[in-house]
């Protein structure tokens, strides 16, 4: 299927093309012809599948065509509530680059800066918003925002609302939208608060489902170290001479973790910047410009500030230390693999780790790959079902980093 059987119309055919979008993904194929209709949407999809602009473009399309007079007022049309200033930002993004020949005005509004540059915007008029739910309840307050007029609304990540608290917030901006609307929602797993939600905002909807965990999983390469504690950072640090890892993401639990790496690295020689909750937004979005401009090859960040992190051409996730909720694995190599892309994701494991990893294991129903030929092995023997999946490694000399080595179509 190509973009033109979509029945797109010709100013976004062509942005997309200048995005160098040739096909869609599957989720844009399920979910553009129904919104292009008018119906509600469940889908059950994870960042990486494509599902931005399976839901920007038939908004834009609709509003482009609803937009007989440029000149009249603008009033908010579009509402896209989202968990993140990082994934807020990257749909505000995908907003301006898919309706950049539409002369429709999209901004972005989120906590943890000045309100100002954001309320000028709003005043002036705009006719997408995409906010995180803290400060759009805050401008609402403050009158800066009307949903009257709003007639698409998407929830985004709406398990992520719930896991990170946001659902009152939530459910309290759905209260202030027009009954009569088109309502998007997405959300990687769906549980019984969400499938509540949804049963309450959505009128016979209908459900997309693409890129379950197992496929991420199945795209990307994956293989484990064993490795000592201490070890770690020198086993980082003889990695990245390989420069077959053109860009790594590498994850840290803590955030003093992270810090510490950056400092090892340093003292290595090696550039690296990091990413968490504790550096000020405007760090934080230098350090992801950064990164995503390739001035940075490296760049450390706990699970809470990854999210949301959308760089093209990812070529290796690192995770310095495995994490206890085997899920959160699923999501941290989802960052490469992007849009059916290949990746490699590697990950250190010490002696206290071991249980997480089988956890990991029994999550992705699949053994990882041992790498064996380290400089810096774990000085005990490891559980023999491991070694056995280091000799079924399908390509090249099984378990070794050479392995990794294949050359990335990116
Ligand atoms: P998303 O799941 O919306 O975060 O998209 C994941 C990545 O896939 C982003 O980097 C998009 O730019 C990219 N992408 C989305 N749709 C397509 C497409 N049809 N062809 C190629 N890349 C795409």
């Amino acid at each position: 299927m190509s973009f033109d059987d979509l029945k797109l119309i010709a100013p976004i055919r062509k942005a997309l093309k200048t995005q160098g979008y040739t096909v869609p993904t599957l989720i844009q194929e399920q979910a553009i012809p129904p919104l292009l209709e008018g119906r509600d949407l469940i889908g059950c999809a994870q960042t990486g599948t494509g599902k931005t602009a399976a839901f920007a473009v038939p908004i834009l399309q609709l509003l482009a065509e609803e937009l007989r007079n440029p000149k009249a007022p603008k009033t908010i049309k579009a509402l896209i509530v989202t968990p993140t200033r990082e994934l807020a930002i990257q749909i505000d993004d995908s907003f301006t680059a898919y309706g950049q020949y539409l002369g429709l005005k999209n901004t972005v509004i989120f906590g943890g800066v000045p309100q100002k540059a954001q309320t000028d915007t709003l005043t002036a008029g705009v006719d997408i918003l995409v906010a995180t739910p803290g400060r759009l309840l805050d401008l609402i307050n403050q009158k800066y925002v009307s949903l009257r007029h709003v007639s698409f609304f998407v929830l985004d990540e709406a398990d992520r609302m719930l896991d990170m608290g946001f659902i009152n917030d939530v459910k309290k901006i759905i209260s202030y939208l027009p009954k009569t609307r088109q309502t998007l929602l997405f959300s990687a797993t769906m549980p019984m608060e969400i499938t509540k939600l949804v049963n309450s905002i959505t009128v016979n909807p209908v459900r997309v489902a693409v890129t379950p965990v197992s496929s991420t999983v199945d795209i990307v390469e994956q293989g484990v170290y064993f490795v000592g504690k201490k070890d770690k950072k020198h086993l980082l640090i003889h990695l990245l001479k390989d420069e077959a890892i053109a860009s790594a993401l590498v994850f840290s639990r803590t955030k003093h973790g992270a810090n510490k790496i950056i400092k090892d690295l340093a003292g290595a020689g090696v550039q690296a910047a990091a990413i968490h909750g504790n550096k000020s937004q405007g760090a934080r979005q230098l350090a992801l410009n950064n990164f995503k401009a390739k001035k940075t090859r490296v760049l450390v960040a706990t699970d809470i500030a990854a999210r949301g992190i959308d760089v093209e051409e990812l070529s290796h996730v690192i995770n310095y230390d495995l994490p206890n909720i085997p899920e959160t694995y699923v999501h941290r190599i989802g960052r490469t693999g992007r849009a059916g892309l290949g990746g490699v994701a590697l990950s250190f494991c010490d002696t206290e780790e071991k249980p997480y990893l089988k956890d990991i294991e029994k999550l992705i129903a699949k053994k990882i790959p041992v790498i064996e030929d380290h400089p810096y092995p774990l000085m005990e023997t490891e559980p023999a079902d491991n070694k056995e999946a280091a000799k079924k490694a399908p390509v090249g000399k099984p378990g070794s980093v050479g392995y990794f080595r294949r050359n990335i179509k990116r």
